[in-house]
């Protein structure tokens, strides 16, 4: 039986072939393996593991090798401090995303207010925005069923209990009413783009990625529905690529919108735009 010490070792070497940073991802996945906290590892090196914390140890660091994403294997993404369920039915909460919610909470002013997050996947804005902000009514919507049910999991384990969750096409399912704020990261990836066959996205959903196309067919959906159903001074806000923001923005105008910002995220790409009608 190998120590605590050896399987680690042995563990980072066999990610270093293909990861950047395999000792952080061979410590992840070992604690992840034991149950334990990182500090563990470095207290009891020696510690001689059983065959079976090996042999889970092992399942997980080829499954990495292949190409499994570590939020996946470890089925927990950190997002605005607080750690969301997440299976490959759902995307990886991005750190980007962060900044959708900083926005969302800048924008909420002092009076509770009604808001929906469309296309929630793992439910991270929705629940994010519905915890931080206790006396808001928020919905949220999600066309898959299995995404829904992580979302309904995440709320549950994260105790909000002013948010809906409907199972919806955008707007389509989504009762007569109107919002103070709509919220999304839809899916953006052209279907020609490159990255989509790189990285954590050949494990992720694709119609969490790409709803085809150019990678605007989801901002036109939702700017068109979102029409009727913007409060007066309501604001739409969404997430898009690094690229998107300029026709985004012509997108936008064509269909109405006026006051249409966009905002940097930390890597110094325009990420988020604002509008009203
Ligand atoms: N709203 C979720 C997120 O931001 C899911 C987004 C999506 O699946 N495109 O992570």
């Amino acid at each position: 039986m190998p120590t605590l010490q050896a399987a680690l070792s042995r563990a980072i070497e066999q990610l270093n072939a293909s990861h950047s940073n395999a000792r952080l991802e061979g410590e992840v996945l070992v604690c992840h393996a034991l149950k334990k906290p990182r500090s563990y590892l470095y207290t009891w090196p020696e510690k001689e593991l059983s065959d079976q914390q090996n042999s889970i140890i092992e399942k997980l660091i080829e499954q990495r090798t292949q190409g499994t994403p570590i939020a996946y294997l470890t089925g927990t993404r950190e997002f605005w401090s607080r750690d969301f369920h997440v299976t490959p039915d759902v995307l990886i909460p991005r750190p980007e995303t962060e900044l959708l919610v900083e926005l969302a909470l800048k924008f909420s002013g002092n009076h509770p207010r009604t808001l929906i997050d469309l296309g929630t996947g793992s439910g991270i804005i929705a629940i994010t925005l519905a915890a931080e902000r206790p006396h808001d009514q928020v919905a949220a919507c999600e066309i898959s069923q299995a995404a829904l049910n992580i979302a309904r999991d995440n709320a549950a384990r994260l105790r909000v209990n002013n948010l809906t969750l409907y199972q919806s096409n955008w707007f389509q399912a989504i009762p007569p009413q109107t919002f103070d704020l709509i919220i999304s990261n839809p899916p953006y990836i052209a279907t020609t783009d490159p990255h989509l066959k790189h990285g954590d996205l050949i494990a992720e959903p694709r119609i969490a990625l790409s709803a085809g196309g150019d990678g605007l067919n989801a901002f036109r959906t939702i700017a068109q529905q979102s029409k009727d159903r913007l409060k007066p001074n309501g604001r739409l806000l969404f997430e898009h690529g690094y690229d998107q923001a300029g026709p985004l923005s012509e997108l936008l105008t064509a269909l109405g919108y006026r006051s249409i910002d966009a905002y940097h995220d930390l890597s110094g790409h325009l990420r988020v735009t604002s509008a009203q009608l």
